[in-house]
C-alpha cells in the first residue's frame, strides 16, 4: 500500500471531476485525479459540448455568407463544404482546451492519473481504497494499484444509448462517430429529437445536408416548454428539415450504399426512410455498471446514482457528481458545480446546494434555446397561480441587425408576487441571454424589480426587459 493518503481521489476527469479537482486544489485539499483515457476533458470537452459548438459555430458563419449580397459583401461565391477543415478546427479547439487542463491540473497541484478506477467498499479506519487499473503497453499485462483517499468522487459520466440489436459504426453513429467521419454524409437521418439530435440536425442542415428528424414523442425537444418546440418547429421545417414526431422506430438496417430506417408514424402507418448515415440520439446511460458500486451501500435509481444535498452518496465518504447523479440533467455545468458543492463540503466550508430548478439548459441549434425553471404546463400542473409575459424577437432592434429576428423570451412569473419561475427563451443568442434569468431568479428576482433594470441599447437583452415587461401587458417594443 503507498504511503500518500489523498484528502480526494476522483474518478473520472470530464467536467464534473475537472472541476472538482480544480476547486479541491483550491481549497488546498490533496487531489487525486484518475481517467481511463489519456486525455483530460470528458464527453464534453472530446465528442460533446466543445465539438459540436464548434461545428455550430461554423455552420452559423455558412448561414451568414448566404446572405453575403444582402449585407453588401459580393464575390462571396457558391460556398463548398470543406469538411476536413472544418474537422480540424474542431480538433484544434478541443486539442487547446485538453492542453489548458493539463496546465490547471498542474498549476492546482492535482496529481493526475491514468486508469481504470474502481471501488473496493467501505473505509476502513476512515481511509479509502480506489483500485486503479492501468493498461501495459505493447501487449503487457497491465497492473492494478491500490490509491488511498479520505473521500472518494465518482465522476464516470455517462455514454450513448443504443437502440437494441444495433452497434455503431461507420453508418450507424453516435456522437463519437459522427464528429470524425472521413467525409460529410449528403443525406441524415437522426433519431431523437432531445438536444444532441437537434444540434447536429441543424449542423448538417446547414451545410447542405438532407436531413430527417424522426422523434418517438410528439415533439422536439420534449422536455422544453410546449410553445418553444412549436417554434423550433416551425423554424426547422423553414430550413427544409424533415421532421417526424410520434414515430417509432421498428428497424434499422444497412443498405449497399447506407441506411434504411423502418418506422411507425404517427397515424400508425408503416413507414421507411433511406438516408447515407442514421444518428442514433435516443439519450445517455450512466456509467457505474462496472465500477463495483454493489461494494458498497451506494443505492442506483436506473443506474443512477442517489445522493444528499452534499453529492455524498448512502455509503459515507463517498460522494458522486456528473451525468451518473440521479435527477440532475445530464449537463456539464451541473456536473462541474455539483463537484464544487462536493469538495466545498470536504473542506468544511459552506455551500450552497443545488437547485434543480435554476439550471440553466441550453440547446445551440439554429434556432437556439435557452431556459431555467418551470415550464408554463409545469407550473399549471403544480396548480400554482401564475402570469406570462412573451416577447418576440421580432420586436427588437439588434435581432433584426443580426438578421434572426424569429423567435421569442416567454416568462413564466408567479400571479401574486411577480417572483419570476421560469425563462424559456428561442432566438438569437438564447444560450446567453438565459444567464441574466438565472441570476435574476438566484435571487428571487419579481418582474417590479426587473422591469425598473436598465438594459443596453441596441441590444438582444432588451428583449428580456420587454418580456418582463409584457407579464404585466407594458412590453415597450410590442
Ligand atoms: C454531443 C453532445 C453535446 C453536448 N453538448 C453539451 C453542451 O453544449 N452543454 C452541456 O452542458 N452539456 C453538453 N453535453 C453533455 C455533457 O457532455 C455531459 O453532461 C458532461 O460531459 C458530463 O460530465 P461528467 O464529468 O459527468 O462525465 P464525462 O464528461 O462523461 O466524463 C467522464 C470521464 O470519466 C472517465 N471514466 C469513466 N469511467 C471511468 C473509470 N472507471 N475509471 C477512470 N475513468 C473513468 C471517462 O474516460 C471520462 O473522461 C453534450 C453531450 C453530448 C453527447
Amino acid at each position: 500500500m503507498p504511503d500518500t493518503i489523498y484528502d480526494v481521489a476522483i474518478i473520472g476527469a470530464g467536467p464534473a471531476g475537472y472541476t472538482a479537482a480544480i476547486r479541491g486544489g483550491q481549497l488546498g485539499l490533496k487531489v487525486a485525479l484518475i481517467d481511463s483515457s489519456d486525455k483530460l476533458g470528458g464527453t464534453c470537452l472530446k465528442v460533446g459540448c466543445i465539438p459540436t459548438k464548434a461545428l455550430l459555430f461554423h455552420a452559423e458563419v455558412w448561414d451568414h455568407l448566404k446572405h453575403a449580397a444582402d449585407y453588401g459583401i459580393d464575390n462571396v461565391t457558391e460556398p463548398k463544404l470543406n469538411w476536413t477543415q472544418a474537422l480540424k478546427r474542431k480538433d484544434a479547439i478541443v486539442a487547446k482546451h485538453i492542453k489548458g487542463l493539463d496546465f490547471l491540473m498542474r498549476k492546482n497541484k492535482v496529481t493526475v492519473i491514468e486508469g481504470y478506477g474502481r471501488l473496493t467498499g467501505p473505509a476502513k479506519d476512515g481511509i479509502h481504497t480506489v483500485s486503479v487499473f492501468t493498461e501495459g503497453g505493447g501487449g503487457a499485462a497491465g497492473e492494478t494499484t491500490l490509491l488511498q483517499a479520505k473521500h472518494i468522487l465518482i465522476a464516470t459520466g455517462s455514454g450513448a444509448k443504443m437502440l437494441p440489436g444495433l452497434e455503431p459504426d461507420t453508418r450507424i453513429l453516435t456522437n463519437i462517430e459522427i464528429l470524425s467521419m472521413p467525409e460529410a454524409p449528403k443525406s441524415l437521418i437522426v433519431i431523437g429529437a432531445g438536444a444532441v439530435g437537434v444540434e447536429f440536425a441543424s449542423i448538417f442542415r446547414s451545410f447542405g445536408v438532407e436531413v430527417a428528424i424522426l422523434e418517438f414523442l410528439p415533439r422536439l425537444m420534449p422536455l422544453e416548454d410546449e410553445e418553444i418546440s412549436k417554434e423550433l418547429t416551425r423554424q426547422f421545417k423553414k430550413r427544409g428539415i424533415d421532421i417526424n414526431t410520434s414515430a417509432k422506430v421498428e428497424k434499422v438496417e444497412r443498405t449497399e450504399t447506407g441506411v434504411k430506417v423502418s418506422y411507425t408514424d404517427q397515424n400508425g402507418k408503416a413507414q421507411a426512410k433511406e438516408a447515407d448515415k442514421v444518428l442514433v440520439a435516443v439519450g445517455r446511460y450512466p456509467r457505474t455498471d462496472n465500477i463495483d458500486i454493489d461494494k458498497t451501500r451506494i443505492k442506483l435509481d436506473r443506474g443512477f446514482i442517489h445522493v444528499s444535498e452534499s453529492m455524498e452518496t448512502e455509503e459515507p465518504g463517498i460522494y458522486a457528481i456528473g451525468d451518473i447523479v440521479a435527477g440532475l440533467p445530464l449537463l456539464a455545468h451541473s456536473g462541474g458545480m455539483a463537484g464544487i458543492v462536493a469538495v466545498t463540503k470536504i473542506a468544511g466550508r459552506a455551500f450552497r446546494p443545488i437547485n434543480r430548478l435554476r439550471i440553466p439548459a441550453c440547446t445551440y441549434c439554429e434556432p437556439q434555446i435557452g431556459s431555467v425553471g418551470l415550464t408554463e404546463a409545469a407550473a399549471r400542473e403544480k396548480g400554482l397561480e401564475i402570469k406570462i409575459g412573451k416577447f418576440p424577437f421580432g420586436g427588437n432592434s439588434k435581432a433584426t441587425i443580426v438578421d434572426s429576428h424569429d423567435g421569442f423570451v416567454k416568462i413564466v412569473a408567479d400571479q401574486k408576487y411577480g417572483e419570476i419561475l421560469g425563462v424559456h427563451i428561442i432566438g438569437p443568442q438564447a444560450t446567453e441571454l438565459i444567464s441574466e434569468a438565472v441570476v435574476a431568479m438566484d435571487l428571487e428576482g419579481t418582474i417590479d424589480e426587473l422591469m425598473f433594470s436598465i438594459h443596453a441599447h441596441p441590444t438582444l437583452s432588451e428583449a428580456m426587459l420587454d418580456a418582463y415587461g409584457a407579464v404585466e401587458g407594458m412590453a415597450i417594443n410590442a
